[in-house]
Parts: structure tokens; C-alpha cells; sequence
């Protein structure tokens, strides 16, 4: 076998296996969807979590307007939500938005 299933998010076990479509624990009895388990990466593939914060790495132009978030700008407080843009969040000079998460990078510390 050479694919990793995740471990458990419960109990921390690596002895999980697939049945139909979820991953369930064999030690704790725990079972969860695979998908819950997507994680949102950053342009350069670190993971994302809410509450993170993040740079644009390019300019990019909001929509309906003719405002544009500036390559380089920090975004705090980043939120992971469904759907093309990924990540919803409050842009200095901007306001509420989403973002794209392959167009911003996080600030590690
Ligand atoms: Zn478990």
C-alpha cells in the first residue's frame, strides 16, 4: 500500500480504514468523511487555518469595482469557507472579500 490514510482526529490512531465513503477508527470507533479532512493550501502549499494571516501575492482586482488588493497586502483574521473563493476575510482599505487561496501566502509567527 503506498496510499496514507489520515489519522484519527479523535484519538490520534493510524489504523484507520475506508469503508464507502468514510474513514473510521478502529480503537475509538470514530468515523468522519475524508472531505471534512481537505485542507485549504496557500500558493505554495502550506496549509491554511481560520483565524491565520496571509499576504496577496498578486494584485488582484475586486470585482464591480475598480479597487485592486495590492500584491503584498496582509490579510488578518483569514476564514476557510466552500466554494471558488476559499477564503472569506476583511482587507485593509477594502472591506469583507473573498480571496482565492492559491493567490495569497501565510505569514509564518
Ligand atoms: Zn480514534
Amino acid at each position: 500500500m503506498t496510499r496514507t490514510l489520515p489519522a484519527c482526529p479523535d484519538c490520534a490512531s493510524t489504523f484507520t480504514y475506508e469503508m464507502d465513503a468514510l474513514l473510521v477508527c478502529p480503537e475509538c470507533g470514530h468515523e468522519w468523511t475524508p472531505q471534512a479532512e481537505a485542507r485549504v493550501r496557500d500558493a505554495v502549499g502550506n496549509i491554511l487555518s481560520d483565524g491565520d494571516t496571509v499576504t496577496v501575492i498578486k494584485d488582484l482586482k475586486v470585482r464591480g469595482t475598480s479597487s485592486v488588493v495590492k500584491v503584498g497586502t496582509k490579510v488578518r483574521g483569514i476564514r476557510l469557507v466552500e466554494g471558488d473563493h476559499d477564503i472569506d476575510c476583511k482587507v485593509p482599505g477594502i472591506g469583507q472579500m473573498g480571496l482565492k487561496s492559491q493567490f495569497v501566502k501565510k505569514v509564518s509567527g
